[in-house]
């Protein structure tokens, strides 16, 4: 029954014909044909020696992948090594190595925001540092603390004429319209919650929320933003923190704590299908 394990393409005959590197072009014949050759019966003899369990039916033609020729089972993937033995692919130390792998600037995607970070005003020589995108741990939430007719460029205008500082603080603001302005590259370190800057995205909310709790299209964009960053730098939930929770600051107001930091919480679990929990739980999708 074990014989059910060799496809028609392991016959030497149709091996060498059905070679495809990994754009599918055909290999060349000639020596490393025959060495795909050789090595596809050698995937043929370690399927038959392990069964159909381990391997599973072998799934299209041998391929040469990253150097190596590969075949394809249904359950697991073999190759020959540089040291001449066949192996299944370390598929799990190269998922690993994918995940651990930072996402670039271009590779996220946000919902509908307006880009202005070529737009902000930046100091004349001062620089933020860079990092990569696997250094980031939370998603800071912060308040402008003024009018939220006071907005990103004079925020960006304050913190570098003002403060001095390099750049805009703030990686993204979010107006009481729900309108979500990204002013940094997620890679800057930028200045807005002390010694915890290197790991933190700033995300500000127009407005001065010691009065009261952001409008409802703040919350809703907040939440879309905040899951989207989670979900694409790969944190947790818990990662989402009022700037007062890290330094001592009232940002982003009292009511963060008090009343909508829960509903924020609620609504971004719901955008990233996290059940919901806690006594009044259970009936979140
Ligand atoms: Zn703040």
């Amino acid at each position: 029954m074990e014989d059910s394990l060799l496809p028609p393409s392991l016959e030497p005959a149709s091996v060498a014909g059905n070679l495809r590197d990994e754009r599918g072009v055909p290999a060349a014949a000639g020596p490393e044909a025959a060495a795909v050759l050789h090595a596809a019966q050698r995937f043929a003899a370690f399927a038959a020696h392990h069964g159909a369990t381990v391997c599973g039916p072998a799934l299209g033609e041998p391929r040469v992948e990253d150097g190596h020729p590969v075949q394809y089972f249904r359950n697991l993937v073999l190759e020959l090594g540089s040291d001449g033995q066949i192996a299944p692919r370390p598929l799990g130390s190269m998922a690993l190595a994918r995940q651990e792998a930072a996402p670039t600037a271009t590779e996220l995607r946000f919902p509908q925001w307006l880009d202005l970070r070529a737009e902000l005003p930046t100091h004349v020589t001062l620089r933020y540092p860079l990092r990569p995108l696997a250094q980031i741990r939370y998603l800071i939430l912060h308040h402008s603390g003024a009018s939220a007719r006071f907005d990103a460029r004079q925020i960006a205008a304050e913190h570098v004429g003002v403060n001095g500082w390099p750049g805009m603080g703030y990686h993204f603001v979010i107006g009481p319209d729900g309108l979500i302005e990204q002013c940094q590259d997620l890679g800057v370190s930028s200045h807005h919650v002390a010694q915890f800057n290197p790991v933190a995205v700033g995300i500000a909310l127009l407005g001065d929320l010691r009065l009261g709790a952001p409008t409802g299209r703040q919350m809703d964009a907040a939440a879309d933003l905040l899951s989207c960053l989670c979900q694409q730098l790969g944190l947790p939930r818990q990662a989402i923190r009022g700037h007062g929770e890290m330094v001592s600051t009232d940002c982003p107001g009292p009511a963060f704590l008090a009343e909508w930091r829960s509903r924020l919480f609620q609504m971004v679990g719901d955008r990233l299908r996290i059940p919901a929990a806690g006594p009044a739980g259970g009936q979140s999708g």
